[in-house]
């Protein structure tokens, strides 16, 4: 393996990624999203139910597809768990400048999840770790009910509504 595939491979990725954290379905939850990752054939449905705080109280996905995409899942839903609505979308545009931007921040607040910047060097890698975070936008911005998306779809600004 090259260098720069056992970065993208990093053992916790692995381990994230054989054992997935939070998995399966939430039969109370709030809303739920399913996400299509076309160009790798990932999927996930991401469970969300917020407490009357508007907190993920509860996350959990349930899904399959390549080792990063269900990795991140994984790691997404063990970093929000509990977490308020704010911190969800801080640790949101802060991964996605991790793996998609061209900066070279690394903030603390993503913890372990700084080790998938290695996709960047392979976009449609890219696409594969931001599956399970494009559906948590998607939740944050409806709130309720159900939704699907694609990351073939260009992703709109939080907050603009494209509501179903
Ligand atoms: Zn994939």
């Amino acid at each position: 393996m090259n260098p720069e595939l056992e970065e993208l491979y990093q053992e916790i990725i692995l381990d994230h990624s054989r054992r997935p954290r939070n998995f399966g379905r939430l039969p109370d939850a709030t809303v739920r999203i399913h996400g299509d990752n076309p160009a790798c054939g990932d999927e996930i449905d991401l469970d969300i139910r917020f407490d009357p705080e508007g907190n993920l109280q509860e996350i959990r996905f349930s899904g399959h597809g390549c080792a990063i995409s269900q990795a991140s899942a994984s790691m997404m839903t063990s970093k929000l768990k509990g977490k308020p609505r704010t911190a969800a979308l801080d640790t949101l545009r802060a991964f996605h400048e991790l793996v998609a931007g061209d900066g070279n921040d690394s903030p603390s607040l993503l913890g372990d999840l700084r080790m998938m910047r290695g996709v960047r060097r392979f976009p449609q890698r890219v696409k594969c770790a931001m599956l399970a975070w494009r559906a948590l936008e998607e939740a944050l911005r409806k709130d309720s009910g159900e939704a699907t998306v694609s990351t073939e779809e260009p992703a709109s600004p939080l907050g603009s509504g494209r509501d179903q």
